[in-house]
This record gives structure tokens, C-alpha cells and sequence, in this order.
């Protein structure tokens, strides 16, 4: 990755001086979706543009508008599970590249902003090689650049919104580009206001990141997680660099890092989300589980409320690591990952999800959601 390419590129100047209609599109027409997703599922798109300027991508939608069909952005694919039927109208696949390093001053935070389009495990690379601290602990994770603040990405102790100051977006109302703050975004676990209140509206074209330079306070590497404390005991002082690796170790070993040669991570990542809910269900799951709640781990989540492990509530509703259904399974190394076990359909995951969801309801009186974003 090679830094101040975004300048090169001018996206900016190119975003500001066209609303789109006249840029060139490559449409392409019932396209397989499959082949996009790291879940390997997933019928046509009716229609299909990769877009590499903002310039494309307020075109995209123009193209959209101008037949009333329904669009959806694509990034990597990571995190979607997408119908065997496909999709009816415009997949918009965000490819803009570049990524932009600010000037540096003493003791100041290095600004690092990066297109929608590039590699999230890439950029990390590119910022532990730089020793920018702030994204060590999230190497390994798939995906685009401009996909990790729709969920807030996180893991191992860090998640994007401890870093990120403001995105720019197109504004699928107005065609408008706009820069949002993190405070705009309403960060929460896993969600924002993109996936939330105002799903769908808005089309991320890059991020930017405030990072601190190594050495300087405050920059020492995030090692809050029990994995990483045990592979780097007191008084270790590992680099950013090797922080990320260690990740990416402990993720290869849960199969949650994408790669042709680990069936298990042929999957979009965990599928369901950690649940929150009231401080009172606790007492049931430890009950039916012939527990003490202390024996029983959750967290604190705010207003009377507690967070439960989604993995542990699977495997104590008797869902375990290599359950197979037909060609939909749970992965042999992560209990929440769902894995496509060789040509399965969306149906197969769909029911193997659903098998789940009741067992885990039955067991436990809780409701569990699907992470992956649903597509058709
Ligand atoms: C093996 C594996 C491990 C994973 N581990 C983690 C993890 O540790 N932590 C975690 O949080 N997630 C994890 N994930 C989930 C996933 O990688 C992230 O959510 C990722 O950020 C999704 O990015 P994407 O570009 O692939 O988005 P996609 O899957 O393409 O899209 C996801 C959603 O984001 C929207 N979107 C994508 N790009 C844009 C854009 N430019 N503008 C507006 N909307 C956009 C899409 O419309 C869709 O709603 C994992 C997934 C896999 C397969």
C-alpha cells in the first residue's frame, strides 16, 4: 500500500466538480453475487457497476434512480448473506482506492484516510508498518476500508470508532457529498447510525483515522484482550507490528481469517451478535443451566442491561463447534461462525440459522440476531 495516492487520484476535486451523470458507467448485467461474498452464496445482481470515483458512484445511483430499482453497495462481501434469487435492481461496488497520510507534527496525532474501496487488513498492515498505533488488535478482519464503520468493526479490544474521526459519504438524498464526524455516526456495538437510523442512505467513499505515532504517549500497543496478555506476559513490549501478527494467529486458529485452504472461514465472520438484555434474564440462563450467575460470563451493558456471549448461550443450547446441517454447518473453530460446507445455499444457512435462533429461544428465552446484513 503506498501512501498519498488518494491526493494523486484528486477524489476530491473529481467528487466535487461532478454530480455524476456524466460519467462513464461499466454496466454489466446479471452478474453472480456468489463469487463477491466470503460466504461464497448468492444468486445474480439484475444490474452491477464497480465504481472507482465518486464521480462513478453518484452515477450508480443516478443509473438506479433513473429505472426505480433498488440499489445496494457492495465492499467485500464479508459480512452478507445474500439470496439464492439475487438481487433485483443495482449492486454498487465501491473500488475507489488511495490512501493519504496527514503531515506530521510533535506529539500530534497522525491522520491517515484511506478510500472506501481499499483493503481494511491491508491498511492495518500499512499502519503497524508505520507505527501508527489505534488498529493493531483489528488485522486479519476482510473486507473493504469503507465497510468497517457501518458495524463498527471490532475485536480483540479495539473497534473502528476509537480511531475514526469522520467519513465522507455520498448522500443518496440530495446526491451531496458529506463529511460525518464520529459523533454523527453514533457509534454503538456493532452498529451506527449507517445500519441504523439511517440505513441505506448513505454511501461511505472514505475514512479517516486518527492515529498515534509509537513512542508517543499514549501510542503503547492495545493488549487488553486475555489471548493477547497470555502471548505477551508482563513485562513483554511487543511492536505494533508484532501485535497485528499475533492477532492474525489467534484468527487463523478460530478460522476467522479468509483463506482458500480453511473451509472454516468460508463464512461472513460471526453470525449472530452478542445479546443484550436485561439484567433479570440472567437468573434464567443460569438456572436452566443449572449455574450460579457468577458461573455464568456476561458484561455490564448499560441501563440495567448486561451483554451475554452469543457462542457460549449456541453451546449451552447444545449447538456446538462441527454441527452439520446438510450443506450449512457451524464451523470446527468458532461457534459462531456459519459456514457454507461446499455448495450450500442462502436456504441452507437460512436454516441452519433458524434451527439455532429456536433452540437458543426455547433453552433460554432469548432472541438472537443475525450480523450479517441480508441481500434480496
Ligand atoms: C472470517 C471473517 C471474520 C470476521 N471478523 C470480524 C471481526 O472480528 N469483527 C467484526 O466486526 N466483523 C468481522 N467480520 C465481518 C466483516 O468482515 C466486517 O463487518 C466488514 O467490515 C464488512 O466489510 P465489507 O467491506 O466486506 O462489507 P460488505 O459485506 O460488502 O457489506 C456489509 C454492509 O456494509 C455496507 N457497506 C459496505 N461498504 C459500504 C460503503 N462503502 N458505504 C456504505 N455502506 C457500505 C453494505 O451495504 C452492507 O450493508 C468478519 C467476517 C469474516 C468473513
Amino acid at each position: 500500500m503506498r501512501a498519498d495516492s488518494l491526493d494523486g487520484m484528486g477524489l476530491q476535486a473529481v467528487a466535487e466538480q461532478h454530480t455524476g451523470a456524466e460519467a462513464a458507467l461499466d454496466v454489466r448485467e446479471n452478474v453472480p453475487l456468489a463469487p463477491y461474498t466470503t460466504l461464497g452464496i448468492g444468486g445474480p445482481a439484475r444490474w452491477f457497476i464497480t465504481a472507482t470515483t465518486e464521480a462513478e458512484i453518484a452515477a450508480a445511483v443516478q443509473f438506479a434512480r433513473d429505472r426505480h430499482v433498488p440499489l445496494f453497495v457492495l465492499g467485500g462481501g464479508s459480512n452478507l448473506l445474500v439470496s439464492d434469487n439475487g438481487f433485483p435492481g443495482l449492486v454498487l461496488h465501491v473500488a475507489l482506492r488511495g490512501v493519504h497520510t496527514s503531515v506530521e507534527r510533535p506529539n500530534e496525532s497522525v491522520y491517515v484516510t484511506a478510500a472506501a474501496g481499499e483493503s481494511w487488513d491491508e491498511l492495518v498492515q500499512f499502519t503497524v508498518e508505520e507505527n501508527l498505533q489505534g488498529m493493531e488488535c483489528l488485522a486479519g478482519i476482510p473486507g473493504s476500508v469503507g465497510g468497517t464503520p457501518v458495524q463498527n468493526v471490532g475485536a480483540y479490544g479495539q473497534e473502528v470508532a476509537q480511531t475514526l474521526v469522520s467519513v465522507r459519504c455520498l448522500d443518496m438524498r440530495d446526491l451531496r457529498f458529506v463529511e460525518l464526524t464520529r459523533a454523527d455516526l453514533r457509534f454503538g456495538y456493532r452498529t451506527s447510525l449507517l445500519n441504523a437510523a439511517e440505513r441505506g442512505r448513505y454511501i461511505v467513499t472514505r475514512v479517516t483515522f486518527a492515529m498515534k505515532r509509537s513512542g508517543t504517549p499514549g501510542s503503547q500497543p492495545n493488549l487488553s484482550y486475555a489471548d493477547l496478555k497470555r502471548i505477551f506476559p508482563e513485562p513483554a513490549r511487543p511492536t505494533l507490528a508484532e501485535v497485528a501478527e499475533a492477532v492474525r494467529g489467534i484468527r487463523r486458529g478460530k478460522g476467522m481469517v479468509v483463506d482458500a485452504a480453511d473451509p472454516d472461514s468460508r463464512s461472513a465472520g460471526s453470525f449472530f451478535r452478542n445479546p443484550i438484555v436485561p439484567q433479570e434474564s440472567l437468573e434464567r440462563v443460569a438456572q436452566v443451566s443449572g449455574l450460579h450467575v457468577n458461573q455464568v460470563p456476561h458484561w455490564p451493558a448499560g441501563e440495567g442491561c448486561i451483554k451475554l456471549p452469543a457462542a457460549w448461550l449456541l453451546e449451552h443450547a447444545g449447538f456446538v463447534r462441527g454441527t452439520v446441517l446438510g450443506r450449512a454447518g457451524i464451523s470446527s473453530k468458532h461457534t459462531l461462525a456459519l459456514v457454507n460446507r461446499g455448495d450450500a445455499a442462502q436456504r441452507d444457512i437460512a436454516a441452519l440459522r433458524e434451527r439455532i435462533v429456536n433452540g437458543v429461544r426455547a433453552r433460554f428465552g432469548i432472541e438472537l440476531e443475525q450480523e450479517p446484513v441480508n441481500v434480496g
